[in-house]
């Protein structure tokens, strides 16, 4: 396909050179597409406009795109141009126009910004013209460049702190006179997860959002955008994000660094009143953090202790909402355990888990296939539940405890809550930072993904 495209782009075009940048275009004139596709007053700090166009007798497409003149950078975005025109020549092959007026158009512009030491960021937004059912799409994507990489838009921000990044966007509307009223009647449109704020550019001392036409305002308000001032996230920033949006390293990173054993411990099948309580305060004494997998129909009863184990650092993941054996389950009856508790613990808290723990481990294909989540288990069983010993489970926590690993203990038994009375001092004497799950796998540079099992960090 893309060879094709050249092949016709180098037959009837005419090549401009501008300082390094090729401009090709197709001579014949009277053939153009009816409009011409530009961005209001766009923003261009760097580099120059670059096209690449085909006007053909069923399909056209006018693209604008930047060059910057660095090659490595370039052939990213000229990459990102190409797909998209293959794509939309691809998909409309069958398409039949009868006559210039009716032909499906594509075309493209952009913007560029700079931030940092001499890094850019590019805004390009595309325009679909289907003449066929009326219809004018335009979306909008961006791309960051970190030096001559394309960075993750999703590495940017924390998980934890997209509740604040949504909030800033939604202050700004909502004090923006242009989009107020209509932004008004539905705030809601901003959903509070990585997908609402996926294209985004960095500026200056300024994040720049940009929202397709229709997602979160009326269609005629065209692409949005809202910049954001960095200081007003700041705190939400990862430490994978560029300078200078580079949020600070988070502790359990620290520790890694420093050659520290890492370890998770993991409580399962409560909250219980008055007893998960007491491993909060052994937690909050000496500033450590674990893993709460909390079944919804006890969750539902205990928001309290819920709102206390995220204020304290600490995660909630989900153990489904009745402690049932997931593998004997149907895939709607699996989306049901899970949405039931996950939307138990965001109502309490804000923060919907992403991790779930099988109960009893039970997974098959189908759990794998229809859980969004990654099924975190364990490699240290200490076997409270069965023995409901103080002691067995200290010794066999201070015993076996190893960099990395994930450690099954519950809440809900009164040995273990004065077994944790002894094993956090004791953990943290021999050297161990008592992390989150995600915390673990985030420090050790592991990325875990949905549909698979995860029982230590290593
Ligand atoms: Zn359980």
């Amino acid at each position: 396909m893309k060879q094709k495209i050249f092949s016709i782009v180098l037959i009837f075009s005419f090549v401009l050179t501008i300082t390094g940048c090729k401009s090709n275009q197709n001579s014949f004139m009277d053939n153009r597409p009816s409009i011409s596709y530009e961005i209001k007053n766009p923003v261009r700090k760097a580099g120059n406009a670059q096209k690449l166009a085909s006007y053909q007798e069923n399909l056209t497409y006018d693209m604008i795109f930047p060059c910057t003149g660095n090659s490595n950078i370039d052939k990213v975005i000229f990459g990102h141009i190409t797909d998209k025109i293959n794509s939309f020549m691809s998909e409309n092959s069958n398409y039949k126009a009868n006559g210039n007026s009716n032909r499906k158009e594509l075309y493209s512009s952009y913007q560029i910004f700079t931030y940092g030491d001499n890094n850019i960021s590019v805004e390009i937004q595309y325009l679909i013209k289907d003449p066929s059912s009326k219809t004018e799409t335009e979306t909008t994507e961006t791309l960051i460049f970190n030096g001559e990489t394309l960075i993750s838009n999703e590495s940017v921000f924390k998980k934890q702190k997209i509740d604040i990044v949504v909030q800033s966007i939604k202050d700004s509307l909502l004090s923006s006179e242009k989009y107020k009223s209509d932004f008004e009647k539905n705030s809601n449109a901003i959903p509070e997860s990585m997908e609402a704020i996926k294209n985004f550019a960095f500026s200056e001392d300024s994040v720049i959002f940009f929202y397709a036409p229709g997602s979160i305002l009326p269609v005629q308000h065209g692409v949005v955008s809202v910049e954001i001032p960095k200081e007003k996230i700041q705190e939400a920033f990862s430490s994978a994000s560029p300078s200078p949006f580079k949020g600070p390293k988070s502790s359990a990173r620290e520790a890694v660094e420093q050659g520290r054993p890492i370890i998770a411990l993991t409580f399962d099948d409560g909250p219980m009143d008055g007893k998960t309580n007491i491993i909060l305060d052994e937690l909050e004494k000496y500033d450590a953090h674990a893993t709460f997998f909390v079944v919804g129909n006890q969750a539902e009863q205990c928001p309290d202790i819920l709102k206390r184990q995220i204020d304290l650092g600490c995660e909630i993941g989900n153990h489904t909402y009745s402690h049932a054996s997931l593998s004997s389950l149907s895939a709607s009856q699996i989306e049901n355990q899970i949405n039931k508790t996950n939307d138990i613990v965001e109502q309490a808290t804000g923060i919907k888990p992403s991790l779930v723990r099988p109960p009893y481990g039970s997974k098959n294909q189908n759990v794998k296939n229809t859980v969004k989540s990654p099924l975190i288990l364990w490699n240290l069983d200490t076997l409270d539940w069965k023995t409901k010993n103080t002691n067995s489970t200290i010794n066999k926590v201070l015993n076996e405890a190893t960099d990395g690993q994930i450690i099954l203990m519950h809440d809900i038994h009164s040995p273990t809550v004065e077994a944790i009375k002894t094993i956090i001092p004791k953990l943290i004497e021999k050297g161990f930072y008592l992390a989150t799950v995600s915390e673990m796998f985030e420090a050790k540079d592991l990325t875990i993904s949905p549909g698979n099992a995860y029982a230590q960090a290593s």
